[in-house]
């Protein structure tokens, strides 16, 4: 069965959230113009990357803004990544232990 997606429908695709796919108004775009003036420690699109694994590109013909709750749980979830890395190098620091590599963490869950 042939698919017909009318020009009309994939314009309204391109203005969904890109991560939610919600067909929110209050959105803000994934790439600023001048990412440096926002004085971030991180652009929006490499926190997106970071935190849902989805790879992110300019003018990647797919929709280039997020709504306002995702934009939320993105600086959410990246704040609470740094806490936890901070956490667990201060831990292995004062109980001196070494970070695993990811192949020795496997081999250990599984022997567990
Ligand atoms: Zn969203």
């Amino acid at each position: 069965m042939e698919r017909i997606v009318d020009c009309n429908q994939l314009q309204q695709f391109l203005n969904y959230c890109r991560l939610c796919g919600a067909d929110n108004p209050d959105k803000v775009p994934i790439f600023e113009e001048d990412e440096e003036l926002f004085g971030d420690v991180a652009p929006l699109w490499k926190k997106i990357e970071e935190c849902v694994a989805i790879q992110v590109c300019k003018n990647d013909q797919m929709p280039q803004e997020i709504c306002l709750q995702c934009i939320d749980k993105v600086n959410d979830f990246f704040e609470y990544r740094a806490v936890c890395a901070a956490t667990d190098s201060q831990t292995r620091a004062i109980l001196n232990v070494a970070p695993d590599e990811p192949e020795s963490v496997m081999v250990k869950t599984i022997w567990r």
